[in-house]
């Protein structure tokens, strides 16, 4: 566990851990929702889905849909009534045996088993056998690594990457534990700084360069990604169909304009593979918007670098970002400066 310190604070203990998950610290949830379970065949409400979900397996799971209902008075709702509201709406099923955490489990665990797989899928054994598997295989045969992962962590890269389960940095570029600290996204997005609407991907970044002093910040687009195929479908005409993804993807449309403006008599295809590597430029670009970060770029203790992982082709490709710190930056001084193509 990682005890680094800013200012004096202790960041990662395991105290602070369980003390955040102490009953006197209770988080609020807003604005809470409840989500009903269905399965595809049986959501009646289907036509209400984002496209982006009913018919892409890029982002959607195979199950289950989750169909978010909002009620009026839900938006102060605390995290255990929300807990509360689930378990009544499991009991009003007329299955509720269990506490309501295990029967979600359960719904889950049946939805994703094929039905022609006799044997289903056991998630709680699926981690077992993976964390038993790295732990002696891994853990156990590096005691040195482990050992000053003990002590901190000094990464050289800080990573944005998709939250797409195809493309884990740490799969890709076979980063090993403490080599790289990483965000997770939907699109892989670098939002510019804004201290409201983007407090948690900031932090990230703040601490990734003044505490770990990374050395670069890689920010990494793939194929077929879900996020950008939203973004370039959504209307943005007024109406909205997610609750989160338009808004969250919306970062990246000047990507999408300098698509539609550039591509526009490519393939939608063609044009979701375009937009998926102007955004990672939009991204480069918002990094800048980080004080901290031109700060590293001046002094030269910081790079940036796009990237793009092709998982179809199997292929994996780098750039550096060119700036001459003009007072307007905008997309147009992202430059690709280096590329590799493997
Ligand atoms: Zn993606």
């Amino acid at each position: 566990m990682s005890t680094a310190s800013i200012n004096g604070w202790s960041l990662t203990s395991s105290s602070s851990v369980s003390q955040a998950s102490s009953v006197t610290r209770r988080p609020t949830l807003r604005p809470s929702v409840s989500a009903r379970l269905t399965t595809p065949s049986s959501s009646s409400s289907s036509s209400s889905l984002p496209a982006l979900i009913r018919n892409q397996p890029v982002f959607a799971a195979p199950a289950p849909i989750i169909n978010p209902t909002w009620r009026e008075d839900m938006g102060k709702e605390s995290y255990e009534e929300a807990i509360e509201a689930l378990k009544k709406l499991l009991s009003e099923k007329g299955e509720l045996k269990a506490t309501a955490a295990a029967k979600v489990e359960q719904i889950t665990a049946e939805l994703q088993t094929p039905s022609s797989d006799s044997k289903p899928f056991d998630p709680i054994e699926r981690m077992k056998n993976g964390f038993i598997h790295f732990k002696t295989e891994k853990y156990d045969k590096n005691p040195g690594l482990y050992s000053e992962l003990a002590k901190g962590q000094s990464p050289k890269f800080m990573v944005f990457a998709c939250s797409d389960s195809r493309v884990c940095p740490s799969h890709v570029l076979d980063f090993q534990p403490g080599e790289a600290f990483m965000v997770r996204n939907v699109a892989n997005i670098v939002p510019p700084f804004d201290q409201v609407k983007y407090a948690g991907v900031g932090s990230a970044v703040e601490y990734a360069v003044l505490h770990l002093k990374v050395e670069n910040i890689v920010v990494i687009g793939h194929s077929a990604c879900g996020g950008i195929k939203g973004l370039m479908s959504f209307p943005y005409d007024g109406t909205t169909s997610t609750d989160f993804i338009e808004d969250w993807v919306k970062i990246a449309m000047p990507a999408k304009n300098k698509v539609l403006a550039e591509q526009g008599n490519c393939s939608f295809g063609d044009q979701c593979t375009y937009c998926e590597k102007e955004a990672v430029n939009v991204s480069l670009g918002n990094l800048l918007t980080y004080p901290f970060v031109r700060d590293g770029l001046v002094k030269k203790t910081l790079a940036l670098k796009g990237g793009y992982y092709d998982f179809v082709k199997g292929t994996f490709e780098l750039w550096g970002l060119e700036f001459g710190l003009s007072p307007s930056l905008s997309v147009k001084d992202v430059a690709t400066i280096l590329h590799w193509k493997l």
